[in-house]
């Protein structure tokens, strides 16, 4: 089950988003094959960029989140569209070393004017390190709280709740934010049992109208197709394709997010540069 729920509480003073990403998040395990802790960091990421990509506001725009571990630790990046269609990779990091690296969040408007933002990490926590870049980069007072629970290859639950404070709210309105924070003391938990509309019900039953509730469903798919990776090619020139044809017999192009492998043989090469993408 993938779902997105956002809207306004407390008086329009907090904007409110509860994410449901089991599937989409066993559908990057398994793409990837990795192990629960590697899954986890990537798992409670993609949410995240669920998160961001669900407050984008037009067709063309993107969002990316790059994390580079500690020490040289590894590497994870996750990115998504206003379609919510997710995807992600990670490289090692499997020990889940966070604090210590770096967070750099890009959102695309789609005009060549994208919009950057880094911050160092903090912790090891995922949701710790989403509120200190939205605290330091974009001086947004948020809470997050988002998990991905593992048990051997099976997600058993993941998603959770941000909540953003909106210009101009009241000192109350931060107190809350806070104490409902405090209470979501297991929110892989919460989503396992409840899903996303029992965890609605559970935190927020006294501030949400479901009338006013915008609900969509992220997926995890990756965007890249044969005729992307052919006009990527082209642009290394025909020279240089045929000395890798020579050397390797054929043109092979790994996409990391959906662990696609692109083939292209001499033939191939050939027709591409006659215009005739295969
Ligand atoms: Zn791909």
């Amino acid at each position: 089950m993938n779902r997105l729920y956002k809207t306004l509480i407390y008086n329009k003073q907090v904007s409110l988003t509860v994410a449901e990403t089991t599937g989409l998040v066993q559908h990057a395990r398994d793409i990837h094959n990795l192990n629960p802790a590697a899954a986890k960091t990537l798992g409670e990421l993609l949410t995240c960029g669920v998160y961001m990509a669900g407050c984008l506001k037009s067709e063309k725009c993107a969002i990316s989140i790059t994390v580079k571990g500690a020490e040289g630790s590894g590497s994870v990046s996750v990115s998504g569209d206003i379609a919510l269609h997710m995807r992600g990779y990670i490289d090692s990091l499997s020990d889940g070393k966070l604090a210590g690296g770096f967070m750099t969040v890009i959102k695309d408007d789609g005009f060549f004017r994208p919009f950057t933002g880094a911050c160092e990490l903090v912790s090891d926590d995922v949701s710790e390190n989403m509120e200190h870049y939205f605290d330091l980069s974009e001086q947004i007072p948020t809470k997050v709280r988002v998990e991905a629970e593992f048990d051997g290859t099976q997600c058993l639950a993941a998603g959770g709740v941000v909540m953003q404070l909106l210009p101009g709210h009241s000192r109350e309105a931060f107190d809350f934010v806070c104490e409902k924070a405090a209470e979501m003391a297991d929110i892989a938990e919460d989503i396992r049992k409840l899903g996303a509309d029992g965890v609605m019900n559970k935190y927020f039953s006294n501030e949400v109208s479901l009338a006013h509730v915008y609900i969509t469903q992220p997926e995890y798919r990756c965007n890249c197709s044969r005729a992307k990776i052919a006009s990527i090619l082209l642009t290394m020139g025909r020279g240089e394709l045929e000395s890798i044809i020579e050397e390797q017999g054929e043109v092979s192009v790994h996409c990391h997010y959906c662990n696609t492998d692109y083939k292209f043989n001499r033939d191939d090469i050939q027709k591409l540069f006659e215009n005739k993408i295969q």
